[in-house]
């Protein structure tokens, strides 16, 4: 058999139909399609409206066990199944991914269009850039930051009335308030049109957000991984009088933009969620500070609003593929969009299936994908996937630490089968996880060339035991759809049974701290949480605010199930420390901050982009994978 060439390879080895032929295929008018170049392009959100009466397919989303850092083929996993059962099985299936952050396809795990004959192709397209959304994200993000330096600046230089003169400027020798600057108005409850006729206690209470410093939450960002952005000095020109302050960057996907980008609904809403983003508290009153506040909403939304579009692609065997928004799982929500996955759902029929992918293992993403994005989108899963490898399960078995980069140890390329049945208790465990949400469990056995029968029967067996409804051996990494069909006929049986019915692990109403417990001791089997003062301040203060009712974003690492990235297995006896929480009011989670969990990843000492090149003559990427 002939060894399979590298992601890269195969991707270039297939030329993409043009992306018209492709939204014709799935049902989309020509004017609903715009192209970006030929093989990717956006989808008009008029299509909702046009297909809101027609039936919906089933949904099923793809989630992993805890993964070792070479990641264990979720992506490869979701096209291999979109493309078994759109090409084995005949069914319209469209698959939902993230866009890709360049943080890791330049750091340490590469990019993430899937591997082998599994692929979203142009995967050199769909992981560099793609449409620009991730740059329109920064963009607006740190349009924001600025905003809120300069209005800090500006109010400590002028006089209650000069800075009212400057933000309701004469125009034909009157002043007028705008569109933005009534809404503030109505917020400050001050009822009257006229500029003119403000009183100077209402002059004040206008012109000044009087914004702590020292409360500021928001951060600028970029897309890359650069440690050296994580705690840094603003303001020290002497242009800016002094004002220095520390603050950081974090990385692009996990800003709350990024969430807002994923969990809208329409481009009136994402409007709304822009302007309610709480960037920092007043000196007086402690009251939140808004986006909306700062006048910059419509601004950011414009920024916004082609990212807001679906991004249509297509997988290595020509079947379509939404690439939309790309928040990471571990240090924010983890999933595609909302939208993306309401319009595949639409185009694909009542026969059709969509398969969305839940970032990292189910403790991650997809306990987010339940809790924050079906609570939200009113989208329940008819099955879950999940995808477990052999070399993991050796890991959680007691194998040694597995290194990105570096060759793997022999246990893993060896049979073993004590590795396997001692690693096979992290299995169990996610399978009940996903079972606390009451949805069918498949587990897909991606195949690596090293497996063994003896350790392939181990897994089955165990899992069966532990309440899959199947588990299936998957080679589509090495095969394409030919290798998944017997996973989209498991899937397709699972779907079949009786539609599961909604059910979260916590109400929103309990208390912040509950609500962090429930998912500590349910989902990572933890004994106890315990807050840190910082994380119990800024409860206290987002209850005040009226915040306390949102749902929880944890942010905790994905390489084990507690807290410690060291700890495989099922870990036991700990108690998860919460260090700081933080409040995406605008995407709409709590947002609290695990151990030592840090929102700007570094480099490592041999990146990924050592062996990324482009052949000057041909323009050839190399070295991608
Ligand atoms: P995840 O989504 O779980 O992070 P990916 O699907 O991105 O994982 O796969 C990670 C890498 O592993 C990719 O480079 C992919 O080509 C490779 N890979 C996936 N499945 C297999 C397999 N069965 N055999 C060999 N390599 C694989």
């Amino acid at each position: 058999k002939q060894p399979v060439p590298c992601d890269i390879e195969i991707s270039r080895s297939q030329k993409p139909k043009p992306i018209e032929v492709l939204g014709r295929e799935v049902g989309l008018l020509p004017s609903e399609v715009e192209a970006y170049g030929h093989g990717k392009g956006k989808v008009s959100l008029c299509v909702l409206n046009r297909l809101r009466n027609e039936p919906s397919g089933k949904y099923v989303v793809v989630t992993g066990i805890t993964p070792t850092p070479l990641g264990e083929g979720k992506s490869t996993t979701t096209m291999g199944l979109a493309q078994a059962l759109s090409g084995q099985l005949h069914v319209n299936t469209f698959a939902c991914v993230r866009q890709p952050s360049q943080g890791p396809t330049f750091g340490i795990k590469g990019g993430a269009a899937g591997g082998g004959y599994s692929q979203v192709i142009p995967m050199e397209e769909f992981n560099l850039h793609l449409t620009g959304d991730i740059h329109a994200i920064t963009a607006s993000n740190n349009l924001l930051a600025a905003a809120i330096d300069a209005r800090i600046f500006h109010e400590s230089t002028q006089t209650d009335k000069a800075l009212f003169a400057r933000l309701v400027p004469l125009q034909k020798g009157s002043r007028a308030f705008s569109p933005i600057q009534q809404a503030r108005l109505k917020k400050l409850k001050i009822d009257k049109s006229d500029p003119n006729t403000l009183t100077d206690e209402e002059i004040k209470r206008f012109a000044r957000l009087d914004i702590d410093p020292n409360s500021i939450t928001w951060n600028r960002v970029m897309d890359t991984n650069d440690r050296f952005l994580r705690k840094i000095t603003i303001g020290k020109a002497p242009t800016e009088n002094g004002m220095v302050r520390e603050t950081q960057f974090d990385i692009a996907v996990s800003s709350e933009i990024m969430a807002i980008l994923a969990l809208a609904t329409s481009l009136g809403d994402m409007r709304e969620r822009l302007a309610r983003m709480v960037v920092a508290t007043s000196r007086i009153g402690g009251e939140p500070v808004t986006a909306e506040d700062l006048g910059v909403s419509g601004a950011l939304t414009v920024l916004m609003k082609e990212a807001i579009k679906p991004n249509l692609m297509q997988t290595l065997e020509g079947s379509p593929v939404f690439v939309h928004a790309g928040p990471f799982a571990n240090i924010a929500h983890g999933n595609s969009s909302v939208l993306a996955d309401k319009i595949a759902l639409k185009l694909v029929g009542e026969q059709g299936f969509v398969v969305t992918e839940a970032g990292f293992g189910s403790d991650i993403g997809m306990e987010k994908f339940f809790n924050i994005k079906c609570r939200l989108s009113g989208l329940y899963p008819d099955a879950a996937v999940l995808v477990v490898t052999v070399r993991a399960l050796k890991m959680h078995g007691g194998g040694p630490t597995v290194t990105a980069g570096q060759p793997l140890p022999e246990e893993y390329t060896k049979e073993n089968l004590e590795l396997v049945k001692n690693g096979c208790c992290n299995l169990n465990k996610h399978i009940e996880i996903i079972r606390l949400f009451g949805v069918p469990v498949v587990v897909a056995v991606n195949m690596f060339t090293t497996d063994t029968d003896a350790e392939l029967n181990v897994v089955r067996e165990l899992a069966l035991a532990a309440g899959a409804s199947d588990v299936v051996r998957c080679t589509h990494w090495a095969e394409g759809g030919k290798g998944g069909r017997a996973l989209a006929e498991a899937v397709r049986q699972a779907a079949q049974q009786s539609l599961p019915a909604p059910s979260f692990l916590y109400d929103v109403q309990l208390p912040v701290e509950e609500k962090i417990r429930v998912i500590a001791q349910k989902v990572y089997g933890a004994d106890d949480i315990c807050l840190s003062e910082e994380a119990r301040r800024k409860i206290e203060l987002y209850t005040k605010q009226g915040f306390a009712g949102l749902p929880i974003c944890m942010a905790k690492t994905h390489l084990s199930l507690s807290h410690q990235p060291e700890l495989k297995g099922v870990p036991k006896g700990f108690v998860l420390p919460i260090r700081d929480v933080r409040a995406s009011v605008g995407a709409g989670f709590l947002y609290p901050l695990v151990g030592t969990m840090m929102t700007m990843p570094g480099l490592p000492t041999r990146p990924c982009f050592y062996d990324i090149d482009i052949d000057v003559a041909t323009g050839k990427i190399d070295g991608l994978f």
